[in-house]
């Protein structure tokens, strides 16, 4: 299913760029058609959205908890942290699906050990 988005976000991209060609180039209206076509493509791609890339086991760990997170440029993820002794933190990496144990509580900062992203970083410290 990840295909499916980065299909759309790659087509919106040939769009705008064709569309470009095109508006400085003779057919200024085809331009902007194929301009609107890329714009389209890309809000689609954007749209479609993690749970569509999530394989079915990765749907059904991903609980309903977890809350709609703010989309500014952050990367989804999930945390759960277990209430008994030892306290362990299950992190999961919304844009590569890696699940991650660690000792101890939820840290200040982390970044994922398997793509790099760095999904949250405290910064009241
Ligand atoms: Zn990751």
């Amino acid at each position: 299913m990840r295909n499916k988005r980065e299909n759309f976000l790659i087509s919106g991209a040939v769009l705008l760029v064709l569309g470009a060609m095109f508006s400085f180039g003779a057919d200024a209206m085809m331009g902007a058609i194929m301009g609107i076509s890329g714009i389209l493509c890309f809000i689609l791609g954007m749209t479609l959205g993690s749970t569509l890339e999530m394989s079915p086991e990765a749907v059904g760990k991903w609980k309903p908890s977890m809350e709609a997170l703010p989309d500014a440029g952050r990367y989804m993820y999930r945390v759960d942290v277990t209430m008994d002794n030892p306290i362990q933190s299950t992190i999961l990496c919304g844009p590569c699906g890696h699940l991650e144990k660690i000792e101890g509580g939820r840290p200040s900062q982390y970044s994922c050990t398997k793509c790099g992203k760095e999904l949250w970083l405290d910064e009241e410290e």
